[in-house]
């Protein structure tokens, strides 16, 4: 006999037994990378639209396992986000990008400023100072500092975020709403948040020039943030047209693969040095 209710039942549970493995065997492989140098940040180059200069950099955090190869932070930043690891991984991640901030700095590079993201489950009262002791600890001024928030993060207790967002902009350091659009944060409340920057995410910029919807909300968002005195950036740039575009629109900057890929540290200073062409 076969196809039975109970033989369904058994064959689900063990699929889900296997999700479940598969999820701790990622978190237990990702706590020991934390701790034995597996991670490293690659710095993508924000450039300026007007002169295609660098004014920035935003570090993406990569694993590197010794038998997977490099593991995309797609696969492992989403179960760090549901176990909580993420807020020590944040952690790592401030330490290193400051450190390496400092390194550049004290290597007589033109100053830039650094953006890293914070998730959710890390912005907590606890953060402004934590941002405040590195900065102090690397002897780093806050304002090469940025740092990058979602919408998710702001859907939470309101006034507790805008309290949390002013601690850390009193700080001297500047923040940026990303993925700006995917999420569904009131228009109403986005005067409230003392950010600097709107991020255009890629979704939207992807679509240019073809998609007329993608368009007009890729303007729309530079048309807001012009009103709204905050500057604004477009991720995902691929194209001539696309720069093209977001030129036209009045975009203060733009990332992506038509400049440069996320770069490991040496290659973004031999690019920030000038002497290497992105
Ligand atoms: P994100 O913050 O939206 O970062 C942009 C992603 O787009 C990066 O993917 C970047 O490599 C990729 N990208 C940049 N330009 C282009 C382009 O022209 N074309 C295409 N196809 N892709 C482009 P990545 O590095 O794989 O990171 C994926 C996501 O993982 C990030 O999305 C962010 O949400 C998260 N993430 C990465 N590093 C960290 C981190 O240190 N902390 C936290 N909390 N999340 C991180
Ligand atoms: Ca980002
Ligand atoms: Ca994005
Ligand atoms: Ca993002």
């Amino acid at each position: 006999k076969q196809g039975t209710e109970a033989d369904g039942i058994a064959f689900y549970s063990q699929d889900m037994n296997q999700g479940m493995h598969e999820r701790m065997r990622i978190e237990s492989g990702l706590r020991q990378a934390l701790g034995n140098g597996e991670l490293l940040l690659h710095y993508q180059p924000k450039f300026c639209i007007d002169d295609g200069s660098i004014i920035g950099a935003e570090a993406l955090v990569r694993w590197q396992h010794p038998e997977r190869g490099m593991v995309p932070p797609a696969e492992f930043i989403p179960l760090a986000e549901a176990t909580g690891l993420v807020v020590q991984l944040g952690e790592w991640v401030l330490e290193q990008a400051c450190a390496q901030a400092q390194a550049w700095k004290r290597a007589g590079l033109r100053p830039i400023r650094l953006a890293v993201n914070v998730s959710a489950r890390e912005f907590t009262q606890a953060l402004p100072a934590r941002v405040q002791e590195t900065l102090r600890r690397h002897g780093l001024e806050p304002q090469w500092l940025e740092l990058e928030i979602t919408e998710s993060t702001l859907m939470h207790n309101i006034d507790r975020v805008i309290g949390i967002m002013d601690r850390i902009t009193a700080l001297g350091v500047k923040l940026s709403l990303d993925d700006f659009g995917t999420g569904y944060s009131s228009l109403s409340y986005l005067k409230r948040f003392p950010i600097d920057t709107l991020k255009i995410d890629r979704s939207f910029t992807m679509g240019i020039p073809q998609d007329t919807n993608d368009c007009a909300i890729a303007s729309t968002i530079i048309s807001i943030a012009q009103q709204l005195n905050h500057r604004v950036i477009a991720e995902g740039v691929e194209t001539e047209d696309q720069l093209a575009f977001l030129k036209g629109a009045g975009c203060n900057e733009v990332q992506g693969y038509l400049y440069s890929k996320p770069l490991p540290a040496h290659e973004f200073e031999l690019a920030l040095r000038g002497k290497w062409r992105v």
